[in-house]
């Protein structure tokens, strides 16, 4: 059945993650699937999504994509953080009485793993679970509940990142951040779209919602008097802004010939059904935030909250403050390109060199990484050990790319460089050390 093996350029290949783990619940028949993408940057870290699918290849195919998704997520804003994603895929009508023995089990696999995969909520999991999950998996589960000790739901700092994300292209398209008036149409009432819809309406704007679970669509519509889309034609609707917060795939050649707004703004994981989409919205003359950047406040939020100490107050300034800047970089350089919001992050190398380094600074990382490279190659032992996280990081940096293509540029300075001795192993290695003790200067979230 499942066919992602078979073939050069399959799915799986395509990936090109580190390691895909797929384990059989015997108990309940649900299959566990952990896709870790990259830990160049850090352990791979992303939610765990719960949900019946039609056959395990959907499961893997969503767990690849979802996970590579994370990857950019975490890179783009400097984060100590690889990309990864769990799915637990149930069996149509899962008696709620199992799934806290098969969060549990989940949790096992997640501790067996000893840190190299981290998870969190996401669609179809909550707090609560993370604390039954956490309870076997150990430290490496976030977003627990407050009374766990954990920060809690991430959907309202994500909400706060698409907020911040609708407001950049208001700006962009009709000169001016304010909501005021804007006609919005968020999909999805759900943890994100439901504080999405209640800041828009704080704000002024015009917003409708479009939802498919009866009772968030009683709340909002009979509620707080949000005005109702039908979800068969809310993609159709007549708006500024349209807000994916739904699931992913929404926007495809077939819906992106139907859309009738300027703008597309959401927290969907992987919104495009395929990569020419990009260029399909382009052609129509929507503006697309891409959604790794306009979804990442919960990610961003609650490792910085959970993991590198901020407080919520810096978390919030920090998701509103990156997502309005790295779009307006990702606008400015896609016009300027002719290319569109998409295509141009989906660059290889392109994020890293492009955008993150304009945040200033990684100019002399880079060139004391191409040193350290060249080190990792004359040092024996240096690069196995996997604790060097700030060496594995000047590493990521040296070819430009969170992905982990195996550091082709330092291989290449590596071949060059063995054979030119002493000398240049003793400057190296200062210099290396200089990149270490520098690299968290240079990582604009990690300065406070
Ligand atoms: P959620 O499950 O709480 O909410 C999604 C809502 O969408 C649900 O209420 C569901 O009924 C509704 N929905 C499903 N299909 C629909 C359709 N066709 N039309 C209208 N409504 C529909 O999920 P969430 O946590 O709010 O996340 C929403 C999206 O944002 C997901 O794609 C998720 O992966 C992504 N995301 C979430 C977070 C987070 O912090 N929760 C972070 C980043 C990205």
């Amino acid at each position: 059945m499942i066919d992602l093996l078979s073939g050069a350029g399959g799915p799986l290949q395509a990936w090109g993650g580190e390691r895909l783990l797929v384990r059989p619940d015997l108990e309940t028949g649900a299959w566990i699937v952990i896709a870790i993408h990259s830990t160049v940057l850090g352990p791979a870290t992303g939610g765990t999504r719960m949900k019946t699918y039609p056959h395990l290849e959907a499961v893997v195919r969503d767990a690849l994509r979802l996970s590579a998704g994370m990857t950019l997520k975490f890179a783009a804003p400097g984060l100590p953080f690889g990309g990864g994603k769990a799915v637990i895929a149930v069996p149509p009508d899962f008696p709620p009485t199992e799934r806290p023995g098969l969060l549990r089990r989940y949790g096992e696999v997640i501790r067996e793993l000893d840190g190299l995969f981290r998870t969190g909520p996401d669609v179809g999991t909550s707090p609560d679970d993370m604390d039954v999950i956490g309870a076997a998996a150990g430290p490496f589960v976030f977003c627990r509940t407050a009374e766990a000790g954990g920060a809690g739901d991430p959907g309202p700092y994500t909400a706060l990142g698409v907020l911040a994300a609708i407001g950049a292209v208001c700006e962009r398209v009709f000169g001016d951040a304010s909501v005021l008036g804007r006609r919005i149409v968020v999909q999805g009432a759900g943890d994100v779209g439901g504080p999405v819809i209640r800041g828009l309406a704080a704000a002024g704007a015009d917003v409708s919602f479009s939802e498919i679970s009866d009772s968030l669509t009683r709340d909002y519509r009979a509620g707080l008097g949000v005005p109702f889309v039908d979800p068969d034609i809310a993609l159709a609707a007549a708006c500024d802004v349209l807000v994916p917060c739904a699931l992913g795939g929404v926007l495809n050649s077939e819906s992106i010939a139907g859309l009738r707004c300027a703008a597309v703004a959401g927290s969907a994981n992987n919104q495009l059904a395929e990569d020419a989409d990009g260029d399909r919205l382009r052609r129509r003359g929507i503006l697309y935030a891409p959604d790794f950047v306009a979804g990442v406040g919960g990610a961003m939020a609650i490792s910085g909250i959970e993991a590198l100490g901020w407080t919520v107050e810096q978390a919030e300034t920090e998701v509103a403050a990156y997502v309005r800047r790295t779009l307006h970089r990702v606008f400015d350089m896609a016009e300027a390109e002719d290319v569109s919001t998409h295509a141009l992050t989906r660059r290889p190398g392109a994020w890293r060199r492009r955008i993150c380094a304009a945040e200033g600074g990684g100019g002399l990382l880079r060139l004391a990484g191409y040193v350290a490279e060249v080190m990792v190659h004359l040092v024996p032992g240096v690069e196995r050990d996997p604790a060097q996280r700030p060496l594995r990081r000047v590493e990521a940096l040296v070819d430009h790319d969170p992905l982990p293509v195996g550091s082709e540029a330092g291989q290449h300075v590596g071949e060059h460089a063995s054979g030119v001795g002493e000398l240049t192993r003793h400057v190296g290695g200062v210099l290396l050390g200089v990149a270490v003790v520098l690299d968290p200067l240079f990582a604009p979230h990690q300065r406070r």
